[in-house]
């Protein structure tokens, strides 16, 4: 049994009545004499079909329409308030309000060909602190609701739409922790994949997290062809300890045992984020190291470029450094990529993100 038990358009539904006053769905459809397919159109044409505004509902009768919009009824959760397109028009940013005054950032990376990746945020803040990370520095707002985290994507679907493009990738590497907001992030799967509604495949999702080791059995319980990637960076309980606090409540040992467990379970293949942080976690040591653990299990070791956050004491290993510690991992048999920065002039690369309206929370995306 999965963790979701709220259909899509229970959970799409509720948002939108609670934001317009109501109770419930019952209530909400009581006072606008709605038969259920009217609720079952609103969703369709928010989700499946994009569009902005109740207003644009043509499938309803203009008065009713009138009356929704007169009563507050809205179909997104989410206002953007800055959007910025980086210098080779590949990134996009955008700062997104939430209903109490709160804000995330999430990002859309086009890529050269059709595919589009959407950066979506979990919670408005961060409560594990990651050094490195901008942030983990300044500590945890809130959780986001499902429907927060499923309208940035929705913005981004309706922006690309504009353009004839759709999203073909959405990964949870915004701000926040994915696992640490469990539930609401498997109904914001629920709503991304609904084939009535957004439509988009669990293999184009990944959900990336810190590590938590009860979570990561969770999900596995799941039985979601969702993608998993785990934020890593260091081959030693000594190294990651030393910046990434959660490591002292789920050591490195404990951590892959779940890893193996979760692989031995769905047959799937788990992503591993290592940030090249100068003198810290690059030398070639530490990269016979993790190739120790990572050799011979279903793993891919994703390499990343660190990307500059304010007041962070680290510099980013060289280009030419960590070409040779992907080339260590590689003799090893270790499949690795090194990532390609995008979007870093917007400050919309990994770590990068802030909400700067709310100088306190601090946002990372990759
Ligand atoms: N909390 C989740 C989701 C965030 S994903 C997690 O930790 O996985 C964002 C990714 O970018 C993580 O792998 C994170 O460790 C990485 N990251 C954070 N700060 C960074 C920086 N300054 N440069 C490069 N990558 C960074």
């Amino acid at each position: 049994m999965g963790a979701v038990n709220r259909d899509p358009l229970e959970i799409w539904t509720s948002s939108v009545v609670s934001r317009a006053g109501f109770s419930g769905s019952e209530s909400f459809a009581r006072e606008f004499g709605l038969k259920p397919y009217r609720l079952r159109q609103l969703y369709r044409a928010a989700c499946k079909e994009l569009i902005e505004t109740v207003d644009g509902v043509t499938t309803l009768p203009k008065e009713l329409r009138a009356k929704l919009a007169e009563h507050g009824v809205t179909f997104s959760s989410v206002e953007p308030s800055v959007v910025q397109r980086s210098r080779d028009g590949q990134t996009t940013k955008g700062l997104f309000r939430l209903t109490d005054g709160k804000e995330v950032e999430a990002v859309l990376m086009e890529h050269t060909g059709d595919r589009t990746t959407v950066c979506i945020s979990s919670q408005a803040g961060c409560a594990f602190a990651c050094a490195f990370c901008s942030t983990g520095q300044a500590g945890f707002s809130r959780n986001l609701t499902a429907v927060e985290i499923f309208d940035q994507a929705r913005y981004f679907a309706r922006d690309l739409a504009a353009r004839g493009k759709r999203i073909t990738n959405v990964v949870f590497m915004g701000m926040g922790e994915p696992f640490h907001n469990y539930d609401a992030v498997m109904e914001a799967v629920a709503l991304l994949n609904d084939p009535s509604g957004f439509g988009l495949g669990h293999r184009h999702i990944t959900i990336s997290t810190v590590g938590l080791v009860d979570k990561i059995d969770r999900f596995a319980e799941e039985r979601l062809q969702v993608n998993l990637a785990i934020s890593l960076h260091a081959p030693s309980d000594a190294v990651r300890s030393s910046i990434m606090p959660v490591n002292r409540k789920f050591a490195l040992g404990e951590l892959m045992d779940a890893c193996e467990r979760y692989v031995q379970k769905t047959k799937r293949k788990v992503f591993f984020e290592y940030v090249m942080l100068a003198g810290v976690n690059d030398s070639p040591d530490a990269a016979r190291e993790l190739a120790t653990s990572m050799r011979g299990h279903l793993y891919h070791v994703n390499l990343i470029p660190y990307n500059t956050t304010p007041d962070a004491p680290f510099a980013g290993t060289s280009d030419t450094k960590i070409w040779e510690f992907a080339g260590i991992l590689n003799e090893a048999g270790v499949p690795v990529t090194v990532r390609r920065n995008m979007g870093r002039d917007i400050a919309a690369a990994c770590g990068q993100l802030r909400a700067q309206t709310q100088p306190k929370v601090r946002v990372s995306v990759r």
